[in-house]
């Protein structure tokens, strides 16, 4: 018997633990022992899982624990898409890893109209990654002569936390109190990383000296919820958090009409029924838009970001007016979190989906690839947002998904 057939006869029997299969063989022949193992005591069997480049001893102790294989998503193309922001200047093609049928025909769409109406424009207005210990007191006044010290403060605790890593940069601190209890939201530049795991290593160093300097200070969580990281929170609104970034966009009445068969007037009536009025309505928090978490998503699964932080990166505003016939259109994302280096941005697709678009890797200065990324990602949110508006002020939005979705002849 090879050691792999003796590690999975041990997982069988429950002598091995699943997480411990990897202090028994290397990284890839524990993935393989694994995988057996689950084929084991399931009863079925998982080819498809299994077949991937993906080299595990490069994930262990970073990406993911307990690996029997790789799930895979289609990805796709759409483009080109002229951007001309601060950072993304030129034509690109834009990865979308998804399996809804539709979703890369409607971006794709939408970019061949912003293409003959010239450059989508675009800026990110703010850059910074946030964490927000929670700290509890005796009193409401000793937390409220902690928040004091702590502004007068700042360029030491700056410094504790920046020591940390060669990239973060300590920004600001916005404290929070309620009644005893208060939440410092650290903010930090974070170079070309998403960086949640840069700024809670960077805070942790923080709290440890906010509590040597402050014995009053107990710090209960590194992360008190007012991050706010994965949960859409007014705060991230207001406040913003990872890159917030608009793109714009004017399109004249003939291209409207030549290429989307619409007009700017049904364009803009949909956009204030639907999304505004219909959001008001029902309530949508933070979200009057039509579909921006479908772009984020599938832009997020080809290219390596933490794919629940589309909550609250999906979050935002599409906005039209009917210029004399010509449509202005724009999207607000507040919250965009985003990196080319670290996380899963270092796997073998997903460095080489950001490749596609120049911005794999750190970018020169640091940070510029990361916001690179972010203004193109909100150009293909206005290219999604655009025709999902257009197909439905033409209600051709059933006959697109029974074609592209169900691969009916419509
Ligand atoms: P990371 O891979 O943990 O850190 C980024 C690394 O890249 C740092 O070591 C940094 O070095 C280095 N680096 C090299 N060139 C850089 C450049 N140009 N710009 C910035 N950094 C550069 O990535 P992260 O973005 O901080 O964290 C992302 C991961 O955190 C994801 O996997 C995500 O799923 C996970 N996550 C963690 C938490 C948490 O609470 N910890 C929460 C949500 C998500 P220096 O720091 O030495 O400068």
């Amino acid at each position: 018997m090879d050691k792999i057939d003796e590690v999975v006869e041990k997982v069988v029997k429950g002598e091995i633990e699943l997480h411990k299969v990897d202090e028994h063989l290397d990284g890839n022949a524990a993935v393989v022992a694994r995988r057996m193992a689950i084929e084991k005591l399931t009863g079925k069997s998982f080819p498809s899982i299994g077949a991937t480049i993906i080299d595990y001893l490069d994930v262990k102790g970073r990406n993911a624990e307990n690996v029997i294989g790789a799930a895979q998503v289609p990805l796709g193309v759409a483009g080109p898409i002229m951007v001309e922001g601060d950072y993304a200047k030129g034509s690109f093609f834009v990865p979308l890893a998804t399996t809804e049928g539709a979703l890369i025909a409607s971006v794709n769409r939408g970019m061949k109209v912003l293409r003959h109406a010239g450059p989508v424009r675009t800026k990110v207005l703010r850059d910074g990654m946030t964490r927000a210990p929670v700290f509890t007191f005796e009193s409401a006044l000793d937390a409220f002569k902690f928040t004091e010290w702590v502004k007068s403060n700042f360029q030491e605790i700056k410094r504790v936390a920046e020591s940390t890593s060669s990239h973060a940069r300590l920004i600001k601190i916005d404290p929070l109190q309620l009644g005893n209890n208060v939440w410092l939201r650290f903010e930090y530049e974070t170079g070309d990383a998403m960086g949640m795991n840069m700024v809670t290593v960077a805070t942790e160093a923080a709290c440890s000296y906010l509590e040597e300097k402050f014995p009053r200070a107990r710090c209960v969580a590194v992360s008190g919820n007012a991050c706010s990281d994965k949960k859409q929170s007014m705060t991230n609104e207001l406040l913003g958090r990872g890159k917030s970034v608009v793109a714009e966009a004017l399109i004249p009445s003939r291209i409207l009409e030549t290429h989307l068969r619409t007009t700017a007037d049904r364009i803009q009536e949909v956009n204030l029924r639907k999304n505004w009025l219909g959001g008001a309505r029902a309530g949508t928090i933070f979200q009057f838009n039509a579909h921006f978490a479908n772009i984020i998503a599938a832009i997020f699964i080809a290219t390596g970001q933490d794919v629940a932080q589309v909550v609250e990166s999906s979050t935002g505003y599409t906005w039209v007016e009917n210029r004399n016939g010509d449509l202005y259109i724009s999207v607000t994302l507040p919250s965009l979190e985003v990196g080319t280096v670290g996380g899963g941005t270092r796997l073998p697709t997903q460095r080489e989906a950001l490749s596609m678009m120049g911005v794999d890797g750190g970018g020169n200065p640091p940070g510029s690839n990361a916001r690179k990324l972010a203004e193109i990602i909100s150009a293909a949110v206005l290219a999604g947002e655009l025709n999902l508006l257009s197909a439905l002020s033409t209600r051709e939005l059933g006959k697109a998904h029974l074609r592209l979705g169900r691969g009916m002849k419509t």
